[in-house]
């Protein structure tokens, strides 16, 4: 075995249906008395009678979060928390509202409740990220940590099958990549395994009935693992290529993870052997890559980066960039060897197949 460090995570998780019921105590235990809430509208809906419960003690309500935290935003709804006088945030909503949730704590020392409505994983990390001029910035820090995850999968009935099927691809890429991290460990590995198993065994039930509850259940429990998985380890080549893709061509986050994915397993399938097996057992596939693909395929995501807006001519500068400040990865990364990653993954054909 090789040696490793453990960290556990300082968050306090509750999970079950429900669970949203319990906000106004986790307020209490903060002795928070004005809370600033921020919300993704499609999620806001059903948590309103815990909201009517809190009456005067929400401080306001902002629920205008956007994709990838511009800066502006963030300033903006740090001032409104400050001038409404607000002690604590409770956010609910996907990573969006979270990363706003979190930008608004980076700078003001907000602490954090947070109810997770998508499988996206923000909810367990300490990692933040900011868009100033075009530019995403992302970092750790601790304040950005949310205190308490309250997991209620009745919030999460509502989320479109597509969606949900997408978000929980991006949560599968977590575990696979947290199996190979260059500072992995065996408690996050049983974790990430888990996760994978979870949410491949609930995904294809939820995009033909996406109102099952004991689904929506499993999901966000592998959703809980992914999240913590991600949270614990530093990512490799898949979260790298994403980043580059996101970040350069403003490809849809959790549609863009599900088609790279198989295709970075692929290239990392001899160097990080032990990962592969694990990732293939999870999923009660022959073999790891191959397993993800076809998983993707049963769940009707997208398959290309073509079919997601990607330009052809942009897989040279994006292969440029992602050898250029790589992540640590177990396979060395070279130039010819991404750019044939990213043209399989632009055109769709299965991982491993000449482009
Ligand atoms: P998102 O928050 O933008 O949500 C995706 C869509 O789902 C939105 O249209 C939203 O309105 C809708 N939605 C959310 N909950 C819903 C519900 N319950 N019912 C119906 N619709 C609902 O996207 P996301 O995929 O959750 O998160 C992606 C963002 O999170 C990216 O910016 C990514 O970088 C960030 N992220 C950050 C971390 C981190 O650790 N910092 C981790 C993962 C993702």
């Amino acid at each position: 075995m090789q040696p490793f460090i453990y960290c556990a995570s300082a968050s306090r998780v509750i999970f079950g249906s429900g669970s949203v019921g319990r906000a106004p105590d986790e307020i209490d235990r903060l002795a928070a008395k004005r809370v600033f809430v921020i919300g993704t509208p499609s999620a806001l809906g059903p948590v309103s009678p815990v909201l009517a419960q809190l009456g005067a003690r929400v401080a306001g309500i902002f629920d205008r979060p956007e994709p990838h935290v511009p800066a502006g935003l963030a300033e903006e709804a740090r001032r409104t928390a400050q001038a409404l006088g607000a002690d604590a945030c409770l956010v609910i909503g996907g990573g969006s509202a979270i990363g706003l949730g979190k930008a608004v704590a980076l700078t003001s020392g907000l602490p954090l409740i947070v109810v997770p409505t998508t499988y996206a994983g923000s909810e367990m990390t300490s990692i933040y990220g900011i868009t100033d001029g075009g530019v995403k910035r992302t970092g750790r820090d601790p304040r950005v940590l949310p205190r308490t995850v309250l997991y209620d999968p009745t919030l999460t009935m509502s989320l479109p099958s597509n969606l949900s099927a997408s978000s929980g691809m991006n949560a599968i890429a977590h575990c696979v990549e947290a199996l190979y991290a260059q500072d992995g460990n065996p408690v996050i590995s049983l974790m990430a395994e888990e996760g994978i198993r979870a949410l491949a065994q609930a995904l294809p039930g939820l995009v033909a009935c996406p109102n099952d509850e004991n689904a929506r259940t499993l999901a966000l429990y592998g959703a809980w693992l992914a999240g913590t998985s991600l949270g614990s380890t530093t990512m490799a080549l898949h979260h790298k290529a994403c980043h580059v893709l996101g970040g350069s061509f403003d490809l849809p986050h959790a549609e863009m993870h599900s088609v790279v994915l198989p295709h970075a397993a692929h290239y990392n399938r001899e160097a990080a052997p032990g990962a592969m097996n694990r990732v293939a057992r999870a999923l009660g596939s022959d073999e790891g890559p191959a397993g993800l693909f076809e998983l993707a395929q049963r769940l009707q995501l997208p398959r290309s980066l073509a079919s997601l807006g990607m330009p052809e001519s942009g897989l040279l500068n994006a292969a440029q960039q992602i050898t250029a400040a790589p992540y640590p990865n177990p396979a060395p990364l070279s130039f010819d060897g991404v750019l044939a990653l990213l043209q399989a993954a632009w055109s769709g054909v299965a991982p491993g197949t000449v482009t």
